[in-house]
């Protein structure tokens, strides 16, 4: 019974804070007693347990009484720390978890630091051509010393390891100065607590908050944009950081100047220091972090045998993000150690069909836009523009081209994408590059390096 009305709440609560916030903060609670008013949950931590009683206790406080359950309070247990954790804080009994330490802030408020997993350390994240650079840039700045560049900017698509790193620069700064206050939280979080500040009319202690950290990251800062008081008061924490030389470090889904809605002031300051791109994962790297992870299943499930290829097949097949790689391996496991066979292709292809169907046309529009604007040395804003000149116009037409015969996007679909623009457009366009290619050896080589930079 209370599992079921626990489930029901989750799922409102899904509804109401967003994806990220709920796999953030309300998918690590338990429910683990539901009585006399009182609902208790196993949480990571006393700070989460914190966090989700101030954020989200009336939210869900009224979703339990939506399903006639009266709660007056909620309790909060600490779950017994991860095993890694544990250890360490044996070992070194002054090295406090991250958001434990952010406690420590002078004026006893909590900094609203998300926690960190454990999981996103340097040691298991895989380096490969794509995320060389990013991984360089992030290893830098977490050995701490003077700060060289302010900020670094990491962005690339959706599972590249953005927030990965971000987690492995702070849990590294945090091993060599457990002193050093290092703030990570999404822009969402962020906006969140200024609004919260606005409401209550707290923002000075808001603002002396977040001037009192060491290092600030901040995840995906694209949500900030069109937000524009929010935005207003980051550019101003931002300035005073960098003005006190503090390390700041910023991701996001595309690079500052392809933000819409983000003011030029911000933009321009974001450039500033370095900015990485984190690039879509190539075969070698999938497989490389496909070795890995299975090392790693290997020991939770030592009885599954994979056969050989299958890895390989997987990497080739498996699209770019390299969450839904994970989440097959982690699947293809707990199958196998189920059934008990063997894990050959056959049976990789029969419990992944729905991922290999979905990865099958794995190339977006947006990547070919990025990456036809990246190869002729535009801005994606040129592609979309109106603009008629042969420069922009003959990549924009190459970019169509390769929507048409890499999507399975329809004619008007793509239109519309390339700035709201005419099917008869588009028809257009896949011709002229069609004729262009039997002729014109630059085009057809264009054409060719770009599919395969697509399909990579
Ligand atoms: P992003 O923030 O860019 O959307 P994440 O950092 O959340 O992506 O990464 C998605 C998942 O893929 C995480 O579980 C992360 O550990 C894993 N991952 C991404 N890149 C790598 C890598 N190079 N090596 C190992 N794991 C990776
Ligand atoms: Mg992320």
């Amino acid at each position: 019974m209370n599992t079921e009305c626990w489930a029901k709440v989750r799922q409102e609560l899904l509804s109401e804070v967003g994806q990220a916030a709920y796999k953030n903060w309300i998918e690590p609670l338990d429910l683990v007693g539901l009585r006399d008013g009182v609902a208790q949950f196993g949480a990571p931590t006393s700070f989460f347990g914190n966090w989700v009683s101030r954020n989200y206790g009336d939210s869900i406080r009224s979703h339990f009484a939506s399903e006639g359950v009266s709660v007056e309070r909620l309790e909060f247990v600490t779950s017994a720390a991860p095993k890694q954790q544990a250890r360490n804080e044996e070992q070194k009994p002054a090295k406090k978890p991250i958001h434990s330490a952010m406690r420590s802030v002078p004026d006893g408020a909590d900094l609203p630091a998300a926690p960190l997993d454990k999981r996103f350390t340097f040691d298991s994240f895989v380096v490969g051509k794509p995320n060389e650079l990013a991984h360089a840039a992030s290893r830098r700045v977490a050995k701490g010393g003077p700060v060289t560049f302010n900020p670094l900017f990491l962005y690339g698509g959706v599972g590249l390891g953005k927030t990965h790193l971000m987690h492995a620069i702070a849990w590294e700064i945090q091993a060599h100065t457990p002193e050093a206050r290092v703030l990570y939280l999404s822009a969402e979080q962020f906006m969140y607590r200024f609004v919260q500040a606005l409401r209550f009319k707290d923002t000075m202690s808001f603002k002396e908050l977040f001037r009192s950290v060491d290092v600030l990251m901040v995840d995906d800062v694209q949500f900030i944009a069109g937000k524009d008081s929010t935005q207003d008061e980051f550019f101003h924490t931002f300035n005073a950081l960098v003005d006190q030389n503090k390390q700041i470090i910023i991701s996001a889904d595309r690079a500052p100047g392809e933000i819409d809605g983000l003011e030029d002031r911000i933009k321009s300051r974001l450039q500033w220091g370095l900015v990485v791109d984190l690039h879509p994962t190539d075969y070698e790297l999938r497989l490389g972090i496909m070795q890995s992870k299975a090392e790693t299943q290997g020991v939770l499930y030592p009885d599954v045998k994979i056969a050989s290829g299958v890895l390989e097949f997987l990497a080739h097949r498996i699209s770019n993000n390299v969450r839904v790689l994970e989440g097959a391996l982690t699947r293809l496991y707990a199958f196998a150690s189920l059934v008990g066979r063997e894990v050959t292709l056959d049976v990789a292809q029969e419990c992944l069909a729905d991922i290999l169907r979905a990865s099958d046309r794995k190339v977006t529009i947006d990547e070919i836009i990025r990456k036809v604007a990246d190869h002729y040395n535009l801005r994606m804003t040129d592609i979309l523009s109106p603009r008629r000149a042969r420069s922009v116009a003959r990549p924009r037409q190459v970019a169509m081209f390769l929507a048409k015969t890499l999507t399975t996007k329809s004619l008007p679909e793509i239109g519309r994408r390339f700035g709201g623009r005419d099917h008869t457009t588009v028809i257009h366009a896949v011709r002229r590059i069609e004729e262009l290619r039997t002729h014109d050896n630059q085009i057809a080589e264009d054409v060719e390096l770009l599919r395969r930079m697509l399909e990579a």
